[in-house]
């Protein structure tokens, strides 16, 4: 086949393909390493292509550690074609808009609309989901689709040129691909690149909580917050807070981001709850008194990769996709959507594979466009971590000025 050589052409190939027989003229056995967001999703974008597709996960039961997770358009788009409506409709939320506010008062900077404007603008909705709803959801489409998924089965060796996988249990495993899914602290990643890559700490570290609904609509000054489901991000000096609803508006989901404080002593769970107060200690009073409601939270530091040198293994046969190619800062909220897209655009490149011989060359294009994109993603997330984080002065009064007329992220 002729391959399209840029980006935009492997887009619009996408979009002409999107129409045809779903079935890809060549039947591939597929490996997927990891059953995190994105090995599930792309086990799901694989077998609803006709692949042979089997997923191995280390750990003993399926699931996600953390509450809530934000899902963009550009991945709602991909996920809902593929059927994931059917396991998560019910269980998301769709926000009216973002609205960034002042740290000390909870002025409002900016308000995006979320509802029409992305279903007309993207032709798919904004939504925000409990990572548990939508790791399961991920489970059954798998599943239904015809894609096998093994627990308890940890990768302890690749063998890329083979290509094949070595289980814990002695187990080798042999594909016409392996795709390593396996998170930010992939072994994989050494394998496909030849050289070692190690995750870094971004010097930032994020409080993650959930608070019942109810109790926020039983006190008055801080009812609104939860009334219209909304997303507010809170800015400020080297922090933010983060909140939406999720679990079909039933829970209250927080992420505070803050500076990773130096102390290697682990801290008891009471000793994590006032690091958080002290850490957004005088800013709006309305936060503080929502903050009051949270009893139990995770502290969880944020790390992100440099831009790796390659997603593919020289030899053709082994690939690296989602957090363990291209971890960043959740501050695009864009990591597991990168993943869904890796996984989409994998599918779509093999599809224009007529043979197996062609699946190098598909490869080839898919990690010219995927290798870009991941770090650009990468970048931008980084990138937000400065501008939402602005302490008082002139940087933060252009931001926010340029917020207020609709203009940030255009002029700055
Ligand atoms: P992982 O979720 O790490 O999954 C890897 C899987 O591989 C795991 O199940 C692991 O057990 C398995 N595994 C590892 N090694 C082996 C092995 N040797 N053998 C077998 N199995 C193995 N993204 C968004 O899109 N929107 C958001 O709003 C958003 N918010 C975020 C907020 C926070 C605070 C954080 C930290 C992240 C956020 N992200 C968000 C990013 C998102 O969570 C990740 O990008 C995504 O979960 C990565 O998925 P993954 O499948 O690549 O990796």
């Amino acid at each position: 086949p002729s391959y399209p050589t840029t980006s935009l052409e492997f887009l619009q190939s996408i979009k002409t393909h999107t129409n045809e027989a779903l079935l890809s003229a060549t039947k591939i056995k597929i490996i997927v390493v990891g059953a995190g967001l994105g090995g599930l999703a792309t086990s799901c974008a694989l077998a609803r292509r006709g692949h042979d597709v089997t997923c191995f996960e280390q750990a003993e039961r399926l699931g996600e550690v953390g509450a809530g997770i934000q899902m963009p358009p550009n991945s709602a788009r991909l996920l809902l074609k593929w059927g994931l409506g059917e396991y998560l409709d019910e269980r998301v939320v769709e926000p009216t808009c973002i609205t960034f506010r002042r740290w000390q008062n909870g002025a409002e900077l900016s308000r995006t609309a979320l509802v029409p404007d992305h279903r007309q603008k993207f032709g798919a909705p904004y939504y925000v989901v409990h990572r548990a709803h939508f790791h399961d959801s991920l489970h059954q489409l798998a599943l239904k689709l015809g894609a096998k998924v093994k627990i308890a089965s940890r990768v302890i060796e690749y063998d890329p040129e083979t290509p094949s996988i070595t289980l814990a249990n002695g187990e080798v495993h042999y594909a016409d691909l392996i795709v390593a899914a396996d998170g930010i602290n992939s072994i994989a990643r050494e394998t496909v690149t030849g050289a070692r890559t190690d995750s870094r700490n971004t010097g930032f570290a994020a409080y993650r909580a959930t608070i019942d609904v109810e109790k926020i609509k039983a006190d008055p000054e801080i009812a609104w917050i939860v009334e219209e489901a909304k997303i507010n991000l809170w800015v400020g000096d080297g922090r933010h807070v983060m909140t939406y609803p999720i679990a079909s508006g039933e829970s209250f989901n927080l992420v505070l981001s803050h500076p990773l404080s130096g102390t290697a002593k682990k801290q008891s769970p009471s000793e994590v709850l006032e690091e958080m107060r002290l850490n957004f200690e005088g800013w709006d009073s309305r936060l503080i008194k929502l903050m009051s409601l949270i009893h139990t939270t995770m502290k969880w530091p944020l790390c992100n990769l440099p831009s790796i040198s390659t997603y593919v293994h020289s030899a053709s046969k082994m690939i690296i996709l989602g957090d363990g190619a291209h971890a960043m800062l959740p501050y695009m909220s864009q990591g597991a959507a990168m993943a869904v897209e890796d996984g989409a655009a994998l599918a779509e490149a093999l599809h224009l594979a007529s043979s197996p011989e062609d699946i190098p060359e598909a490869l080839r294009i898919w990690n010219a466009v995927r290798w870009q994109r991941g770090c650009q993603m990468q970048e931008a997330s980084s990138l937000n971590g400065i501008l939402w984080h602005f302490k008082d002065g002139p940087e933060q009064e252009a931001r926010d000025a340029a917020m207020r007329l609709g203009s940030f992220g255009k002029d700055m």
